[in-house]
């Protein structure tokens, strides 16, 4: 596997106190597999009864395949991870913008429209207040894109998919989230030349360039996960939920599963960062992180018989005559998803756990979207062939003002000696398979020179 970690030759670590990985995501295995190669004794709990976390991928038996959250990653990660000839090329990934019952494209066709382009140069041209600029995501987008683009496409699509106001949010959403817009044109551009789907706003951990597209391994996303596990043989315990994280005089020491306690040199948690609070015994200075929100999702997996039904693969809904903020049709960039004469479209749609939305019954919530989706597929009901839903309570992290400081201090330290908050959920934040694995090593490297001393 690629990395530019060399084995430890001389360091003898303490295999009575191994390093305890809390998750067996991608970044649990990742951490796993680079300490042993490093020769440190770790132990990886999970406390479902698979690996893989949210990079699963489920089969029905008609045919169709529906992950649970990450659609495809790059060649260069499965490449990095030797699953490189497992993998198929995405040839095509377009998305679109539906506005007033007309489609645009992302970006060229948005850019073409007169009051966007007008206003997204008139930002340009004006001088920033870069305090105001910064005061919340609203005046992010508005300082960056034009107010007319905010407005109208970029704040009502962020307050669907955060469940909250775009005024409530940091300005961080949108440094998160960025690609200049040249990069993006350029990105897109090359992936027009070379007939694959070149990564744009995927990766910021390492650069973007036309050389890096997406793909997806055979079988599903979890293979990347299943070839980090295979180096792993007996370190991962499934069914061993942590059930707390013992911590003395500000440093971890060791940890308690199936009500055992297992003295530990480290902990790397790859847990939503707002439960450490509970799991965490010893200290307080984690209670701040209590009240960080991850915005619940239910995906609705509509099954259609024929394919092309949505103008791209991606087709955003930023109009608030939509439940829905976003509609996939992904076997239009990888058909091997659904059977060659029918179709997929996932339904995304942000809620509360408890809400009507989050208790709604599969059938009652094929119908739903169906009625809805009248107006881009109208001849949809007769297409239908029944949904799968699946519902997560920690889609996406929200990066609400009110703890924003408590954030920017989390993303530099736990503010616990030997216990670090790892992959997604861990810290956070809103990256993708590509940028775990990569921060994931980078951690590694730090943790192992923090055991070494
Ligand atoms: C809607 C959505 C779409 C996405 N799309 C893409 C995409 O197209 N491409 C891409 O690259 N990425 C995508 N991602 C992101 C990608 O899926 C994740 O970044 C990645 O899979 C997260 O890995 P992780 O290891 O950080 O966390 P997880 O996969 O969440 O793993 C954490 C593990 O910890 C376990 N755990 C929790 N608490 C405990 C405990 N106390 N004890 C033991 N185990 C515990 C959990 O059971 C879980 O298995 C998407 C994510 C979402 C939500």
């Amino acid at each position: 596997m690629q990395s530019d970690i060399r084995e430890s030759e001389t360091i003898e670590f303490d295999s009575r106190k191994p390093v305890a990985i809390v998750g067996a995501g991608l970044a649990g295995l990742t951490a796993a597999y680079f300490l042993r190669r490093q020769n440190v004794p770790v132990v990886l709990y999970e406390a479902g009864q698979k690996i893989a976390g949210l990079a699963t991928s489920f089969h029905d038996q008609d045919g169709f395949t529906y992950d649970f959250g990450a659609h495809f990653l790059t060649n260069r990660l499965a490449a990095a991870t030797g699953i490189g000839a497992h993998c198929r090329t995405v040839k095509y990934y377009g998305e679109t913008v539906l506005l007033r019952g007309r489609t645009y494209s992302y970006p060229f066709g948005l850019l073409q429209v007169p009051r966007f382009l007008a206003g997204g140069l008139a930002s340009r041209i004006q001088p920033v207040d870069e305090k105001r600029k910064n005061s919340s995501a609203a005046e992010w987008f508005r300082a960056s894109y034009g107010r007319e683009l905010a407005d109208e496409v970029a704040l009502p699509l962020l307050e669907a998919w955060s469940g909250a106001a775009a005024s409530d949010l940091s300005a961080s959403v949108g440094n998160k989230l960025q690609n200049s817009i040249g990069q993006t044109l350029s990105l897109k551009l090359a992936s027009r030349l070379t007939g694959r789907a070149v990564a744009c706003g995927y990766s910021h951990e390492m650069p973007e360039n036309p050389s890096v597209w997406h793909v997806y391994p055979d079988g599903g996303l979890g293979l990347l996960c299943q070839k980090l596990a295979d180096e792993l043989e007996n370190a991962i315990q499934l069914e061993s939920p942590v059930e707390e994280i013992l911590v003395d005089s500000g440093r971890v020491q060791a940890i308690r599963v199936k009500g055992r306690e297992q003295a530990v040199s480290a902990v790397i948690s790859t847990a939503p960062c707002n439960i450490l609070p509970k799991l965490v015994k010893g200290t307080n200075v984690l209670q701040p992180l209590s009240r960080f929100r991850f915005r619940p999702m239910v995906f609705v997996n509509m099954r259609f018989q024929g394919r092309g039904l949505l103008p791209d693969t991606v087709l955003w809904t930023p109009e608030n005559e939509f439940p829905f903020f976003r509609l996939t049709e992904t076997p239009l960039s990888m058909p091997w998803l659904a059977p060659s004469d029918k179709t997929l479209i996932t339904v995304d749609i942000g809620c509360n756990v408890g809400d009507e939305i989050w208790q709604m019954e599969e059938e009652r919530l094929g119908q739903y979207c169906l009625e809805h989706l009248k107006p881009i597929v109208p001849d949809a009901n007769q297409r239908y062939l029944g949904c799968r839903v699946l519902r997560t309570p920690i889609a996406y992290p929200v990066f609400l003002n009110e703890y924003e400081a408590e954030r920017q201090k989390f993303e530099r330290s736990t503010g616990v000696e030997g216990l670090y908050s790892i992959g997604r959920n861990g810290e956070f934040d809103h990256i993708l398979m590509e940028d775990i694995y990569w921060q994931t090593l980078k951690k590694v490297r730090g943790i192992v020179g923090a055991l070494q001393h």
